[in-house]
């Protein structure tokens, strides 16, 4: 990690069309001071202001508090002296008081993780000022209140005490509504909002011990060093750690001068994106308040209005809102103030140009004037990020690789995913409509605390609203629901972040945290009761409604083929029934790059013919029953080799752990030695014979081969035989033949001379042939060490990297549950190496096995059949070395496309 330089500036200023720093520095100066700089070089109006340096951040956990106040101080005061010149106001003056805002900032955007203080510079003297100046005490009087709140949770940590206690703020507002008997914040007199500062620094005093503090400064030293605790606070922590970003990022400060949004009927604020976050359609959309500030958009407490005027029709449709109540009661901002309109449109066509991507601009108007407050690359659902990509590639903004390095592999996932079945919706009773905030469609149990989230296999959680607190819960929830909030509401936000499928705003639940109900019109649903909600429409269903299988077109598709065009790697799957292999080819998979043959034999009817194999205690009784599972498999392969078409199959030797297809339980005991008719007790004593300390290091993989080799006989009969078949339908398959867990040439070579003899006899009893290979997974670390060796007799190696990281780690892959949650919370390791390849340790192993064992036979074909098939980072580490294919599970086969072209990309 950098450290300060004597020299270094600590301090970025911008404002006034002019800035120290630029979009290209954000990691010292987080995405939002970058952008702040970017914007302001640009001749965006931003209001004036400073980052202080993520730098800076990581200098105060190291070194304190003092020591950063020491070394920024000089240039904070010269940053506030220029923001003063630019405004026109002083910071800390009774009669023209400048007002700032303090918020978060790190190099990526963490929405609601961190902490904002606005109106900072309050007091009970330069509140005068303020009132003189703009003639509206109730606005001064309103934003004094609002500062003491934010500030006193922000910095003095003034928050509710359990998840069942009222914010302190909002129960002193609360009870004076209901005195005053009345509803709305807005219906608040000048007086009352004096007795509510009056009545929140009292509180402060009571609840803290201290008072709220009036000096501008110290107000100011506080909300910057609160921002930088905040990065180590317990929501930014879970963000960082969900996503992967490192603890020593930190996070910049920006500082800014105040402008209002709630100095009355000419003034206002909103958010808006350039395209749409959930579709991903190029249409400007967004939501407006009129006087109101930023954080009245995003907590839901009043109905935000649509910017554009279709966006406004479609809402008032969706909300039952006729056209004269909506142009009355709702009017778009295009219609309300048609020239802000205009502008806003030029600088977000102007803002996406710029940044040639969706943006996500937060603006605010001050009695007729429009601030740009910020702009970021925009949160989308997995089926935008196809769209826009793909959309700005054909609009000629973006070329075809940026395009694809656009793409987050993992977030296709989502569109990989079951929609509602049309029929089961047709059939569906809606409860409620609220707005599709992110689409998809989850059905669940209902729970309504977010770290109850888990309570149900699937849950859906619903709640008012939700603040950055529940993140956590709704992660693990399959949707979420809100009676409150917009479109741009921190539920709607986050979810379309991570994917996850949201309704929000629908006004008719009413929610009762206490008895735990949901009430709609009449109708009474409880915690645990069953809802679905549909993300796309905004419907909140009745009960369970069935799913189905999304269609893959469009954008889809053309993304998929211009990843192809830059892959180099192929993209294979694991597939041991004939219905996974036609899926994955469904998904684009060329070939199976395991087809695991132990998984054939876990149904009723061939379980007992398996067990009678296992049981048996002679050859001939074992031969006996490999005869039976002879035309099971035969059947199995004739099914997976005619759905891939043509395309490779590699199909593994028997590899399972033997005590696993035993019958453990006495009545299955019982039944197995009537069908064998043997003793119980000689199944018994069976059974306790093949028990192993450590089956996964036992008697498993070619072992067994070797110990049997009539199964290995039987096997390679069944594989020859089924081509031999298909042979005669006119598909063509030349079977790759794969022998589990070697660790010793010997071991492979007596395998492969079983294959050998096995084809001989088969070819030579149907007088025809099929082409075959017979390669070896390279699982133990032994067999990467003699790579050369092996490869010598070997036609293909594939990295079975789930056994090759248990045992370099020598962690066992069944009991690693115990310890690696832990491992991963105490940073002992960065992620889980069964998930994510270890590219340092286990990379070198596959690194190493394959240069040897090219070293022997040059066109050696190297694949991955371990989960990291599938895995983004992993499918780049393995174009690093060069292998010709990765093989992953079915729904990670268009994942794993995309990972091969960015790694084809990133590699040149
Ligand atoms: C592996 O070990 O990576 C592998 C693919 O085999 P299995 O998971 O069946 O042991
Ligand atoms: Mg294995």
């Amino acid at each position: 990690m950098e450290t300060l330089t004597e020299n270094q500036l600590s301090v970025y200023s911008f404002g006034n069309k002019k800035a120290d720093g630029s979009r290209d520095m954000k990691n010292l100066l987080g995405g939002k001071g970058a952008n702040l700089a970017e914007m302001s070089r640009i001749g965006i109006p931003v209001p004036p202001g400073f980052t202080i340096t993520t730098e800076v951040c990581t200098q105060y956990n190291q070194d304190g508090k003092e020591a950063v106040i020491e070394r920024i101080e000089p240039e904070v005061r010269d940053a506030i002296t220029r923001i003063e010149e630019t405004m026109g106001a002083t910071f800390g003056d009774d009669e023209n008081p400048l007002l700032i805002s303090v918020r978060s900032g790190a190099r990526v955007s963490m929405p609601g993780m961190m902490d904002t203080v606005l109106n900072l510079g309050l007091n009970d003297e330069s509140i005068k000022g303020v009132i003189k100046m703009t003639g509206n005490d109730r606005f001064a009087w309103d934003s004094y209140r609002r500062f003491i709140q934010m500030y006193s949770s922000v910095v003095m940590g003034l928050k509710p005490e359990s998840k069942d206690d009222l914010d302190p703020f909002e129960e002193i507002i609360d009870h004076l509504k209901d005195k005053r008997r009345i509803e709305h914040d807005t219906q608040f007199t000048v007086q009352d909002l004096q007795d509510l500062v009056y009545d929140f620094k009292d509180i402060v005093k009571k609840r803290t011990g201290k008072p709220f503090p009036s000096n501008p400064w110290d107000q100011l030293w506080g909300a910057i060093l609160a921002v930088f605790d905040s990065w180590n606070g317990d929501r930014a922590i879970y963000y960082r750690k969900m996503h992967g970003y490192p603890e020593d990022w930190g996070t910049a400060v920006n500082v800014q001068a105040m402008v209002f949004g709630n100095m009355g009927e000419d003034s206002g604020t909103g958010v808006c994106f350039t395209r749409d976050a959930g579709t991903g359609e190029n249409k400007f959309n967004g939501e407006y308040l009129i006087n109101a500030q930023g954080e009245d958009v995003v907590a839901g407490v009043r109905t935000p209005q649509q910017i554009t005027l279709l966006g406004s029709q479609r809402w008032a449709e969706l909300a039952q809102v006729s056209e004269e109540e909506r142009a009355e009661n709702y009017p778009s901002l295009e219609e309300l103030m048609p020239n802000i309109y205009k502008e806003l449109f030029e600088y977000q066509n102007k803002l996406e140009t710029h940044y040639q991507d969706m943006q996500d601009m937060e603006f605010t108007i001050q009695q007729g004037k429009l601030w740009i407050l910020q702009t970021r690359n925009g949160k989308r659902t997995g089926a935008a990020m196809v769209k826009i990509a793909m959309d700005l590639l054909k609009e000629g903004l973006i070329d075809e690789k940026t395009a694809l390095m656009r793409i987050e592999p993992n977030k296709l996932n989502e569109l990989l995913h079951p929609i509602f079945d049309p029929d089961a919706l047709a059939e569906a009773e809606v409860i409620a409509q609220g707005l599709p905030a992110s689409p998809g469609a989850a059905t669940g149990q209902i729970v309504f605390f977010a770290d109850e989230a888990n309570k149900y296999k699937n849950s859906i959680l619903v709640r008012v609203e939700t603040s950055p607190e529940d993140v956590e819960g709704m992660n693990v929830a399959k949707g979420i629901v809100t009676a409150r909030g917009g479109m741009t509401s921190h539920a709607a936000v986050v979810a379309r972040g991570i994917g996850k499928c949201c309704v929000s705003g629908a006004g008719a639940l009413k929610i009762n945290y206490k008895t735990r109900t949901l009430k709609v019109g009449d109708h009474e649903y409880h915690e645990g009761d069953w809802i679905s909600i549909n993300g796309s429409t905004g419907n909140i269903l009745e009960g369970k409604v069935g799913t189905k299988e999304p269609e893959l077109s469009g954008e889809f598709a053309e993304l998929m083929k211009l990843s192809d065009g830059y892959a180099q790697m192929e993209v294979r799957t694991n597939a041991d029934t004939p219905k996974d292999a036609e899926i994955a080819r469904s998904f684009g998979a060329k070939g199976i790059g395991l087809t695991r043959t132990e998984h054939m034999f876990f149904e009723v009817d061939r379980i007992k013919a398996m067990r009678e194999m296992i049981l048996a205690d002679t050859v001939k009784g074992r031969k006996q029953a490999l005869k039976e599972l002879l035309p099971m498999q035969r059947g199995d392969f004739e099914g997976i080799f005619r759905a891939m078409k043509g395309y490779p199959v590699t199909v593994r030797l028997l590899d399972p752990p033997l005590h696993e297809f035993v019958p453990h339980q006495l009545a299955t005991q019982k039944e197995l030695a009537d069908d064998l008719h043997i003793s119980l007790a000689s199944v018994k004593s069976k059974v306790a014979e093949l028990e192993e300390f450590n089956p996964m290091l036992g008697h498993r993989g070619c072992r067994l081969g070797n110990t049997y080799p009539e199964i290995t006989e039987m096997q390679a009969q069944a594989i020859l035989e089924a081509a031999l078949n298909l042979k005669k339908e006119g598909i063509i398959t030349k079977p790759e033949i794969m022998v589990p867990l070697v660790g010793t040439v010997e071991e492979f070579r007596q395998q492969k001379e079983i294959i050998d003899n096995t084809a001989q006899e088969v070819f030579k009893k149907r007088k025809d042939t099929v082409e075959y290979s017979v390669g070896t997974m390279i699982e133990v670390p032994r067999a990467a060490l003699v790579a050369d060796e092996i490869a010598e007799i070997a036609d293909f190696f594939s990295f079975g990297t789930n056994d090759l990281t248990q045992m370099t780690f020598g962690y066992s892959r069944d009991d690693s549950g115990k310890f690696l949650p832990i491992y991963l919370e105490k940073g002992i390791l960065k992620a889980d190496p069964f998930e994510v390849l270890d590219q340092k340790g286990v990379g070198q192993l596959i690194e190493l096995g394959t240069k040897r064992g090219r070293s022997t036979r040059p066109d050696l074909k190297v694949g991955i059949c371990g989960e990291h098939g599938g895995e983004p980072s992993s499918v780049g580490f393995c174009q690093t070395v060069d292998m010709n294919y990765v093989s992953c599970s079915p729904y990670r086969v268009p994942i794993a496309r995309v990972a091969a072209a960015q790694a084809a990309i990133a590699q040149k």
